[in-house]
């Protein structure tokens, strides 16, 4: 048989990612098999013993993440951001909340607009816990220093952010955790890692909601953290007590999924670009957020730390919240679902969707507007989506 193929350094991350594997298959299947186990015989209690106490390398029990098809995502996930290492979870959530217990114990100060139920998480559960939580604009940065008031805390942020698409500076922003002490947690489940690749910027960690880019076709509810392997031990540890482990079947649909991300994420920035360039002139829309188009605010940071600029479009129009909400049902193309990063575009407003759990006020003061209609370009014909657009755009 053909020797087998391996991943090597050199290899851009295309290859890499096609060719990521740890188990060679007698048989001559390119992929591994997928082991949809939760625990393993052992010999005898000798053998079982050693691997508990990891004493030698073996599996163990699923929930623990010892599962050769779990593993093998992870490689593939750490591989993506050149991380020493990566955790797989069961949703973008766990992944968020193990990362917050392991690592934002002493305090976190989460910088700009969050998906709403990481805000959720932080202000219903998290600060009710005593974990200390502050919440600055980003034209508030000028705070973080004296925030950031005893060592150990935790600096979060998602760039682009949820909504508004709004830019942190991930270079900037490390700079000013690590001279305080503290670790810096960037959401990168917007960009992907694709497009931006928050621990070469300086971030700790960098965390997936893999139910969108990452497994790319909306089936599948999974989350990702990559970081150095001093700073996954703990995350792994919560993961474990709070059973947020993935099934193996997953695993495996996500591993297929990384193969395509390459070139998905290509065509969902080509698709994003050509919407956002359509709609720029449209009269029904008062503002286009989307980082590429050159009079974005965030435009230049975006050019500086990203290799492109993403899937996710928001459009600010000329109308209240129930003309909005006309336009999004009057889409054809265009399916009206929350969620984001399928082949298939969708379209939500925030303020009844993603942000429906943050008060108007709290709102108001991150600059989410009754009239923001959140698009996720999918892998359609870009002349399509921009045709379903301009129809219900006309119906305003
Ligand atoms: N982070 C961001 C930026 C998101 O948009 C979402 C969900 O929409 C999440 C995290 C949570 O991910 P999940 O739904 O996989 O738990």
């Amino acid at each position: 048989m053909q020797p087998e193929s391996e991943p090597k350094p050199e290899h851009g991350r295309a290859t890499r990612i096609i060719h990521n594997r740890r188990h060679k298959d007698s048989l001559g299947s390119p992929y591994s098999p997928v082991y949809n186990t939760t625990t393993y015989r052992f010999a005898d209690t000798a053998s079982l013993q050693n691997v508990i106490e990891g004493k030698t390398p073996g599996n163990l029990y699923t929930r623990w993440g010892s599962n050769p098809t779990i593993r093998e995502l992870e490689q593939g996930l750490a591989g993506l951001e050149d991380a020493e290492d990566a955790l797989a979870f069961s949703s973008g959530m766990a992944a968020i909340s193990s990362t917050l217990f392991a690592h934002g114990r002493e305090g976190i100060v989460c910088i700009g607009d969050l998906y709403g139920g990481t805000q959720e998480l932080l202000t219903r559960h998290l600060q009710p816990l005593g974990i200390p939580v502050a919440f600055l604009l980003q034209s508030e940065l000028d705070q973080l220093t004296e925030a950031l008031n005893s060592p150990g805390m935790l600096v979060y942020c998602e760039t682009p952010a949820n909504p508004t698409l709004e830019i942190m500076d991930i270079r900037d922003l490390a700079q000013q955790a690590h001279a305080r002490g503290a670790l810096l947690a960037v959401d990168n489940t917007f960009a992907s890692p694709i497009n931006q690749q928050p621990l070469s910027l300086g971030a700790d960690f960098s965390i997936h909601s893999a139910t969108k880019f990452l497994g790319g076709h909306s089936d599948i509810t999974a989350g990702a953290v990559m970081a150095s392997a001093e700073r996954i031990k703990p995350i792994a540890l919560w993961r474990k007590n709070l059973g947020q482990i993935l099934a193996p079947e997953t695993a495996a649909l996500l591993s297929r999924s990384l193969r395509t991300l390459p070139v998905r994420i290509r065509q969902h920035n080509d698709n994003a670009m050509a919407v956002a360039r359509a709609m720029e002139s449209h009269p029904a829309i008062k503002r286009v957020l989307y980082p590429g188009l050159p009079d974005f605010p965030g435009h230049h940071l975006a050019s500086q730390q990203m290799e492109g600029f993403g899937g996710v479009i928001t459009l600010e129009l000329r109308g209240n919240r129930e003309q909005t909400a006309r336009v999004a049902d009057s889409l054809r193309v265009f399916l009206l679902a929350t969620s984001l990063g399928g082949v298939e575009s969708l379209v939500s407003q925030p303020c009844v969707t993603s942000h429906h759990g943050i008060s108007r006020q709290e709102r108001e003061r991150h600059g989410i507007t009754d009239s923001m209609l959140r698009l996720s370009v999918g892998l359609e014909d870009s002349k399509d989506l921009v045709a379903d657009l301009q129809q219900a755009l006309d119906q305003l």
